[in-house]
């Protein structure tokens, strides 16, 4: 093809590839072990795939109602208030996306106007920074701080100017594992109390939560209820990534705004799945029993590395774990995951890769939503490493 003659200028002229999708087609060409990207290499439910196929058999194959179908709204909305304790209108409260990625560029992009500053908080998912700057607002990347990854709420403070407009955060946290504490979102509460803030919560990791700790939602504190978007990704829930579903929740004034983006970006999102999910969340047990699922993953993983050179603290969310490889080589983290991936077949992501900055603390990031056999075949390899 022709190379295009007219200048481009690039709206994101840093952005490379994302670093999930370097790895994963790393791991494919090197046939090796993929505990990179995450996502789970084990079915999703047969009786959900049977619910889809039902739906689409039934006729429900045109599109949905633009924000969402009521059915599954209502469920959404049933489930945040069982969980949380806060009511969501499934009419105007609740909108059905395409993922969580969809629902957080819809947010930012319905509330962030040009110079507008947002704090999020580093290591941080990809997709924050380059939404907010599409948009021509600013990233603020704070650092969570070492050992814990834990907020400093102090310098948030100090971050906070007039030009905030909002603040991003995840809880269970990719990539670090780590929870938002009860303490922590009443800081929160405090610091914004007063403003015009206001919080993108990124909960796709609600589920998946460890050694008896109760997910702290926003929807927990009416005081931050009432000025954020909640972001959830049934993707990760259900063991389906591939099939791009999540939702959004927040007060009405705010979902108003951010229905208008909606419409213009997707319009509505894929019919007969949603049918699926409405039925399929009938059922609490189907998100109820993810915790013990990924905690015994997670310890089969560590159990079987404890006396590897790696150093680790167990992960208390999401189903990811860091390992620190700082006995063991002081190369790049970028270099070495993807020198693994070609000599010790086994893929991992570098986390320098959450931070603008990329700093490297020498930590990899290994994903183990996994069947078992994998996650002891990776096991096996990082024992291997000296
Ligand atoms: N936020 C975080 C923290 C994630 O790890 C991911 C990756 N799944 C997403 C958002 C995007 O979720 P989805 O696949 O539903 O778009
Ligand atoms: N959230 C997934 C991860 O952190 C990747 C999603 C993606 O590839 N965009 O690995």
């Amino acid at each position: 093809m022709p190379n295009y003659q007219t200048a481009i200028s690039s709206k994101l002229p840093n952005a490379s590839t994302s670093i999930f999708a370097v790895m994963s087609k790393l791991a494919h060409e090197e046939k090796a072990i993929n505990l990179s990207q995450g996502y789970p290499d084990f079915p999703s439910s047969p009786e959900l795939i049977d619910l889809v196929s039902q739906a689409m058999k039934e006729g429900f194959n045109q599109y949905a109602p633009m924000p969402g179908i009521f059915s599954l709204r209502e469920a959404i909305s049933d489930k945040i208030k069982t969980l949380y304790g806060t009511h969501y209108h499934p009419e105007s409260e609740i909108t059905v996306t395409a993922g969580a990625t969809h629902a957080i560029y819809t947010i930012i992009t319905a509330l962030v106007q040009k110079n507008d500053e947002v704090i999020i908080f580093a290591p941080a998912y990809d997709c924050y920074d380059p939404t907010v700057r599409l948009n021509g607002g600013k990233t603020i990347e704070l650092e969570l701080k070492a050992p814990d990854f834990s907020v400093d709420w102090e310098e948030v403070k100090t971050s906070i100017s007039e030009k905030t407009r909002m603040i991003i955060i995840n809880t269970p946290h990719n990539p670090s594992g780590t929870v938002l504490s009860r303490q922590d979102m009443l800081k929160l509460e405090e610091l914004v109390k007063n403003t015009n803030i206001i919080i993108l919560s990124d909960e796709v990791y609600e589920h998946l939560i460890y050694d008896g700790l109760e997910h702290q939602s926003i929807a927990r504190f009416p005081g931050l209820a009432e000025r954020s978007f909640l972001v959830a990704s049934f993707g990760k829930t259900f063991h389906n990534t591939g099939w791009k579903m999540g939702y959004c929740a927040g007060p009405k004034a705010l979902m108003e705004e951010f229905r208008k983006v909606h419409q213009f970006n997707v319009f509505s999102v894929n019919h007969p799945v949603q049918k699926a999910l409405a039925t399929y969340l009938e059922d609490k047990a189907h998100y109820l029993s993810l915790p013990k699922f990924f905690q015994a993953k997670r310890d089969l993983f560590l159990d079987a590395i404890k006396d590897s050179k790696f150093r680790f603290k167990p992960s208390l969310g999401t189903y990811f774990q860091l390992l620190d490889f700082s006995q063991i080589s002081q190369e790049s983290d970028l270099e070495l995951a993807k020198k693994w991936t070609k000599e010790r077949k086994l893929a991992s992501i570098p986390v320098s890769a959450f931070y603008n900055k990329r700093t490297d603390h020498k930590v990899l990031r290994f994903c183990f939503a996994k069947s078992d056999e994998t996650i002891l075949k990776g096991a096996e390899i990082l024992n291997s490493i000296e």
